[in-house]
């Protein structure tokens, strides 16, 4: 397997654009946003299940639709007091088309009454890479931390104002943006998926 010259990110989220795009520097190919496309980008609605099942989805509808190479990534914030919730749902915590702030809110709101210790919870993200003729491939990152009862900073975007990172006292949304990247669970994902896209058949 090797890279293609262009991959596209199938994404509509800003923070996770530039993100992707910041972690995934180093990729020897030109990227494509929905912003600098000319012609249609398809509008994927995540049907599924688990972060694979909407990573597939989501990278697969643009890989096919407009003929490029695409990367998705699927991700969310596991609270172990709320039994793993949202997971796969983090985008739509607090109903469809929530917005970021709304999640975060609720989220505050549930774990109001959890005692701090038993605040833990992790970030997961899986990336996937699919081509326009069903090759696929996909990798996991996770990052461990625990969660405050007020929001602290304004960098990341999401649920990072209240998630601080485990072996740290800020928050991800206090952590210099490039921090955030050397242990993020999308920065371990995109580059377990490079090592994937660059290792030899
Ligand atoms: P989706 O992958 O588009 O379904 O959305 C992921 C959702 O999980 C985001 O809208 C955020 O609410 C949350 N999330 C994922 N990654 C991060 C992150 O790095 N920081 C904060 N929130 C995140």
């Amino acid at each position: 397997m090797s890279f293609p010259d262009r991959i596209a990110i199938a994404s509509r989220n800003p923070g996770k654009i530039r993100e992707i795009r910041s972690i995934c520097a180093d990729w020897p190919v030109e990227w494509v946003t929905a912003d600098e496309h000319e012609g249609p980008w398809p509008d994927v609605e995540e049907t599924g299940t688990t972060y694979l099942e909407n990573a597939r989805l989501k990278a697969r509808a643009v890989a096919e639709d407009i003929g490029v190479p695409s990367v998705a990534d699927d991700s969310g914030i596991e609270v172990d007091a709320l039994g793993g919730a949202p997971g796969p749902r983090s985008a739509r915590y607090a109903g469809e088309g929530a917005t970021d702030e709304e999640n975060l809110r609720m989220l505050i709101r549930a774990v109001a009454g959890v005692p701090a210790a038993g605040r833990t919870a992790r970030y997961r993200c899986v990336a996937t890479l699919a081509w326009p003729n069903g090759g696929e491939v996909w990798a996991e990152g996770t990052c461990e931390g625990t969660l405050l009862s007020k929001p602290r900073g304004t960098g990341g975007f999401g649920y990072d104002p209240i998630f601080v990172p485990a072996g740290w006292d800020e928050t991800m949304a206090e952590l210099p943006a490039q921090e955030k990247d050397r242990i993020s669970h999308r920065g371990r994902a995109f580059r377990a998926l490079r090592d994937l896209v660059a290792r030899d058949p």
